[in-house]
């Protein structure tokens, strides 16, 4: 099987995988009990937390380990609202649905928003996230890079320094930024990672937090957390997260990704003339977005599945048979783009001769569907 599809999630590290199981094997205690069993999980719990802040240089900040980044994100929206009490705040129509979903609801429920729009590169325009910010806005949240596209905000640090000149504290969604570009984590105030997209395991994440920066709890009960996410805590989870951050943040292998997402783009590209990168220019290496016009995105990924390829249609959470797109209708304005586009996605462990029988694959699926229809 070829897997490219790591932005919906990564195989576990094999090392990684086998540290996990030793610490459930060895750490089973409940952090919060005051016996040795509980202390043994404290420490391993502290250490993973302390490991995950000093591998991204943020030592002084604040981890709330949660289930993974839908969680974080709807902590870092809830969360900071609910502290601040009332106010408004802009994101980005292009957001993950973990984002735009609970920034949908808190707009219909007494705080404001403003989502703004992206252009055809998918790129936010400075001059209407001047204009959106309001003398009551608390807080802006856009995503480092874009989970469909790997696109990255050219001018994120413009867009930072206007909020900051503002007093609007910066959420950045860094799912899809971690260990495939390099980040200026310091810049930001509550940042969202997770670990099943870099190797460790599905079920943890965390939102980190400026040490500056507070936030009301969305779960109650047990005070774990710093008294922001109650729940006896993940213990092997997080020490098998900062393992897969410590790894991924020392060998990220951008170049070696980058030839081989440049090899399938000329592959592509002969294959199919007509098709269309998206974000060409300003996306990272592991993402590949392709329209590739008057074919279904649906069928091109079910026949490539049949011949034992993995890809996407966008994003792994469109799992309603109707569903498109928000993102390439969001850059495009066209329902039909959003319906053509097909996302590949990779990782370090893959290799330039998976690339070749992928093009190989790929340019036989295209020709049979040719076939079939001039039939
Ligand atoms: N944010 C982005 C950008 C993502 O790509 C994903 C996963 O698809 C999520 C949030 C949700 O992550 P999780 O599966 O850890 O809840």
């Amino acid at each position: 099987m070829i897997y490219f599809d790591n932005a919906a999630t990564t195989k576990m590290d094999g090392e990684i995988l086998e540290a996990m199981m030793n610490s459930m094997k060895n750490n089973w205690g409940n952090p919060s009990s005051e016996h040795s069993a509980g202390e043994k999980a404290k420490k391993l719990l502290e250490k993973s937390r302390n490991d995950i802040l000093s591998s991204l240089g943020l030592p002084s900040w604040k981890l709330i380990a949660t289930s993974g980044a839908t969680e974080s994100n709807n902590l870092a929206l809830f969360g900071f609202l609910a502290h601040h009490k009332k106010g408004y705040f802009i994101t980005v129509k292009t957001e993950h649905k973990s984002i735009l979903e609970p920034a949908e609801y808190l707009s219909e429920n007494g705080f404001d928003a403003t989502f703004l729009n992206v252009d055809s590169n998918g790129q936010i325009d400075i001059d209407e996230f001047r204009s959106a910010i309001r003398d009551d806005t608390v807080l802006l949240s856009f995503s480092f890079v874009n989970n469909e596209t790997g696109i990255i905000q050219k001018n994120w640090r413009e867009i930072v320094k206007i909020a900051h000149e503002n007093g609007i504290a910066v959420h950045t969604d860094a799912v899809q930024a971690i260990g495939h570009a390099e980040v200026e984590w310091e810049q930001f105030d509550l940042i969202t990672i997770t670990a099943h997209k870099i190797g460790g395991p599905k079920g943890i994440g965390c939102l980190l937090l400026r040490p500056s920066v507070s936030l009301s709890p969305i779960i109650f009960g047990g005070g774990q957390e710093n008294a922001i996410r109650g729940g006896t805590e993940n213990v092997s989870g997080l020490y098998a997260f900062s393992l897969a951050v410590k790894k991924i943040v020392s060998d990220m292998r951008l170049a070696e990704i980058q030839q081989m997402k440049d090899f399938l783009k000329r592959e592509i590209k002969q294959i199919v003339p007509d098709a269309v990168f998206n974000g060409a220019g300003c996306s990272i290496p592991h993402i590949l977005s392709v329209t590739i016009p008057d074919f279904d995105s649906e069928n091109l990924i079910s026949e490539l599945d049949f011949k034992g390829v993995c890809v996407s249609g966008g994003s792994a959470c469109l799992n309603n048979e109707n569903a498109f797109s928000h993102v390439i209708y969001s850059m495009t304005g066209s329902e039909k783009s959003a319906r053509e586009t097909m996302r590949i996605s990779l990782c370090k462990e893959n290799t330039l001769a998976e690339c070749e029988e992928f093009a190989r694959i790929f340019s036989a699926v295209i020709c049979d569907f040719k076939k079939l229809r001039s039939a």
